[in-house]
């Protein structure tokens, strides 16, 4: 069965600069290459699920300058659907990327048209209420984001929140999170607790599920009432990160949709984010599904040669 997802969040152009190693304050460096990136987090879940064989409708804004019908069309040409997502007056939401040579990255994120979703336009409600989960990220005005979870849950359909950019979370939307998927900076900030695992544990109080992202070192899953599960990372060759989280949200939500059990979504979502992190460019580098079953299958098949899970 197809797995519909909605997401309601960011819409950003990255602007990405390749470089040697990234400048300090004051420092000038040359790049050795410059493109231009359809992302923000938002979009990156929406393309990254739809490229995995999900059903996807994004619900977000861009605005009236030369990004926008740019931004509609990546999400258009990737399958998503952009019936809801608002053209607004001012610029596109825009992220400043840095990518230096060991694959690491720095970024600024300027919201613009982004900043306008402080709730949901007429439409909006059902579209998510027609969906298996609704994709949460902290891109957008804390507003416009409990107003989804808070419609989500008004019609049973399962929240997945990545708490990110990093900041306090209102009781509020904790309590109607679902799944909380972290990366393990987020995990340590948002709790204060440098432990991934004792940090996940801690979620466990307002949050009946919790994956945390380790990078290479895989991700790991703690649920109310069952032991914790830690599945390892596909080996790759990292080029560039910069989706990497967002492809194994993306992927994660359309194994679970599907009615895999968690532990084996997270390895499907794992060998997504491998073949992602290979490749320059965050929704471009996005794997189709094809691709992450061979990456999936060939990977199992390696650890079962060498005796590893
Ligand atoms: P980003 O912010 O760069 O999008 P993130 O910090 O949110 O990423 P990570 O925890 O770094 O998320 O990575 C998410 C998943 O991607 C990991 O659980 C892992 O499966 C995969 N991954 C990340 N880096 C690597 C790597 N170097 N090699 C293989 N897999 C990786």
């Amino acid at each position: 069965r197809t797995t519909a997802l909605t997401v309601l969040g960011s819409t950003n152009m990255d602007l990405v600069a390749y470089v040697p190693a990234a400048p300090r304050r004051g420092e000038t460096v040359f790049g050795r290459e410059f493109r231009t990136v359809p992302g923000g987090k938002g979009t990156n879940q929406a393309i990254a699920a739809a490229r995995a064989g999900g059903a996807v409708t994004m619900i977000g804004a861009v605005g009236e300058d030369d990004f926008g019908p740019r931004l509609r069309a990546a999400l258009a040409g990737a399958d998503v659907s952009v019936e809801a997502l608002r053209t607004v007056a001012g610029p596109s939401g825009t992220a400043h990327i840095v990518v230096d040579d060991d694959g690491g990255n720095s970024i600024v994120v300027v919201p613009g048209a982004n900043a306008t979703v402080t709730g949901l336009a007429p439409g909006d409600e059902e579209r998510i209420a027609a969906a298996d989960a609704l994709l949460l990220q902290l891109e957008l005005p804390m507003e416009g984001v409990l107003a989804g979870a808070r419609a989500a849950r008004a019609h049973g359909v399962r929240t997945v929140l990545t708490p990110a950019p990093a900041q306090p979370l209102p009781a509020e939307l904790l309590a109607l999170t679902d799944l909380l998927v972290p990366n393990e900076h987020e995990a340590a900030a948002l709790t204060g607790i440098d432990d991934p695992r004792r940090a996940a544990l801690a979620f466990l109080d307002d949050v009946p599920e919790v994956v945390v992202t380790l990078g290479a070192a895989g991700s790991l899953y703690v649920a109310r009432g069952s032991e914790p599960v830690t599945v390892p990372a596909v080996p790759a060759r990292a080029v560039d990160t910069t989706a990497a989280g967002d492809t194994f949200v993306g992927a994660l939500a359309v194994a679970h949709g599907e009615g895999r059990p968690m532990p084996e979504a997270m390895a499907w979502a794992a060998s997504a984010a491998a073949l992602a992190v290979q490749r320059a460019g965050a929704s471009s580098s996005m794997p189709d599904r094809g691709e992450i079953d061979a990456g999936y299958g060939a990977h199992a098949e390696a650890a079962a040669r060498t005796g590893q899970h």
